[in-house]
């Protein structure tokens, strides 16, 4: 209630972008140069010294060329990030008075806000590697729907997600088609340093990367959950069963379509779980960018 009272003038919220965006000095939104001119008028708008274009606060931010206000936006967000296992869309629009479609969208577009925070540079030290399926549970599907042996690794009718947890606590997730080597391998290559140590189950698709790697296996079909070595998956596994309650308990069904969204959105809630919700909406607008316009979300 707090947060609505606060941004309950679409100043405010603009004031509060701009510090969060740039804090003392505007930059350009198209060129990014720092000299930059205020243009008299009610809303706030800008123009840059070397490109001449002109820009308000929102401009390449999810909350740019919208007709939803300033205040349901920012309302939207801190409901969204402050929510553990996140908000539906039928909540949200009874929240903020929006039709429930509309309140789909936006979600996802606070979604894209969430997936540009994720980290590029690769990852080293002491990595725990896994794969989770997501989706297509069998029990609530009619018999002559329901899959065979969708158990475990079979992935007929679930979607595999790879998370490379490293030992700060931060996790990554990737929404892959399948867990073969070839799929699983270039992906680690990518995000983590050579030299690393690495834990993992005894699926073999991992086999091999010990060339490059320090690698530990923990034996997960001996029902071993610890190797010789003291080294486990425990924690990333901890934090599948939180990825599995956020879209069972909330979002009910996740089609493959938009799972990978929906993992932004747990990456991101993860990796932030230490800060307080007021730290974490200021952080998710630190570098608000992320647009997403309908045609996109709708073509994904
Ligand atoms: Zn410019």
């Amino acid at each position: 209630m707090q947060v609505s009272e606060y941004f309950s003038d679409r100043q405010t919220c603009i004031e509060y972008l701009i510090a969060a965006r740039w804090g003392e000095a505007v930059r350009c939104a198209f060129c990014n140069h720092d000299k930059v001119y205020t243009l008299t008028g009610k809303n706030k708008r800008f123009k840059c010294a070397k490109c001449l274009r002109h820009f308000s606060a929102t401009k390449g931010t999810v909350l740019e060329n919208s007709p939803i206000s300033l205040q349901k936006w920012f309302i939207s967000i801190y409901l969204s990030l402050s929510n553990k296992k996140g908000i539906s869309s039928v909540q949200l629009a009874k929240h903020i008075d929006v039709t429930q479609k509309t309140a789909w969208y936006m979600l996802h577009r606070i979604r894209a806000m969430m997936r540009i925070k994720a980290i590029n540079r690769k990852i080293s030290g002491l990595i725990q590697i896994d794969e989770t399926f997501c989706g297509g549970k069998n029990k609530n599907r009619p018999w002559h729907k329901k899959v065979k042996y969708s158990q475990g690794r079979s992935f007929k009718d679930k979607t595999p997600v790879l998370g490379l947890l490293d030992s700060n606590g931060q996790i990554r997730t990737f929404v892959v088609p399948d867990t073969k080597a070839i799929t699983l391998k270039p992906i680690i290559y990518k995000t983590i340093e050579k030299g690393s140590i690495i834990v993992t189950d005894e699926w073999k698709a991992y086999n091999g990367l010990s060339k490059d790697y320090t690698h530990f296996i923990v034996d997960h079909s001996r029902k071993q959950y610890v190797n010789e070595n003291g080294f486990t998956t425990n924690s990333l596994e901890g934090a599948w069963s939180h990825l599995k309650r956020m879209i069972i308990g909330v979002y009910h069904k996740t089609s493959r379509k938009h799972l990978h969204r929906y993992c932004d959105e747990f990456t991101f809630k993860y990796n932030t779980r230490t800060m307080s919700d007021t730290e974490r909406f200021d952080f998710a607008f630190q570098t608000v960018k992320g647009r997403l316009k309908h045609r996109d979300l709708v073509a994904a």
